[in-house]
């Protein structure tokens, strides 16, 4: 059976991660969050006080990180390791969220993290969230999805996504961090966040976790009948 490459993009916290799994999952395609590799390299930079405004300690650091997904049998997630340790809980800390954003601004961070993710598509059957996987890891990409919701929603979701795992978390810092991040995320030079033009947007403000898999589910289906329609045509020719 053909197999495609679905992306989905969009701001913080607006559940892309969510819907990539359980679409990943009722496809059985691979997922693949591409913000736990920019947060794992971020957690090393800071971890090894790599500075951020030296090019040739940036390249040295890079050079030191080997990033791979495990699947956890006891969660059933697959979680990212970082130089042979799961870093799945410490990537998620506002330590390195306040970060994050900054590091995935520089040029040769992104280069080392697109180069894994466009050899992780190499043979399609994935759904890859993030900021610019419709646009520049996979710009041929046969759904892309692009996902919205209000600053009110995304900022609840992530504070109760987080609270049970850092007690000490205010939604205040939560809201705050998000904004920023979207801010820096929207407007940096390489590959800033866009909707690409070929993008479907998907607002969840006002819907549940089915719903919103029910609809991106019709898509890709509809997208696969076609899919192979084309390739039944091309072989009759
Ligand atoms: O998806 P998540 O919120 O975990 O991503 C953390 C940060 O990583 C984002 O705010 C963004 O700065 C960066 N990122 C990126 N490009 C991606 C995925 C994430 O720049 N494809």
């Amino acid at each position: 059976m053909e197999k495609i490459i679905i992306t989905i993009d969009g701001y913080s916290s607006c559940g892309k991660s969510t819907l990539a799994k359980q679409l990943a999952k009722q496809l059985n395609y691979i997922f693949i969050d591409s913000g736990a590799m920019y947060r794992a390299i971020t957690l090393y930079f800071l971890d090894n006080k790599v500075d951020i405004k030296d090019t040739a300690a940036i390249e040295a650091g890079l050079r030191q990180i080997k990033l791979k997904f495990v699947n956890n049998a006891a969660t059933g997630q697959s979680d990212i390791w970082l130089n042979g340790e799961n870093v799945e809980k410490a990537i998620r800390s506002m330590r390195v969220s306040n970060h994050v954003s900054d590091i995935a601004t520089l040029e040769a961070v992104r280069h080392f993290a697109v180069a894994q993710q466009q050899a992780m598509g190499q043979k399609k059957g994935i759904v890859m969230d993030g900021r610019d996987i419709g646009t520049t890891v996979f710009p041929k990409a046969e759904l892309k999805i692009f996902m919205t919701a209000s600053i009110e929603v995304r900022t609840h979701r992530r504070y109760d996504e987080l609270k049970a795992k850092f007690p000490d978390i205010s939604l205040e810092e939560v809201k705050e961090n998000l904004l920023k991040r979207d801010l820096i995320d929207s407007t940096r030079k390489i590959s800033p966040l866009r909707q690409a033009k070929d993008a479907i947007t998907l607002d969840n403000s006002r819907l549940s976790m089915p719903q919103q898999l029910d609809i991106a589910t019709g898509w890709a289906e509809e997208i696969l009948k076609k899919t192979q329609l084309a390739t039944k045509n091309h072989q009759l020719r």
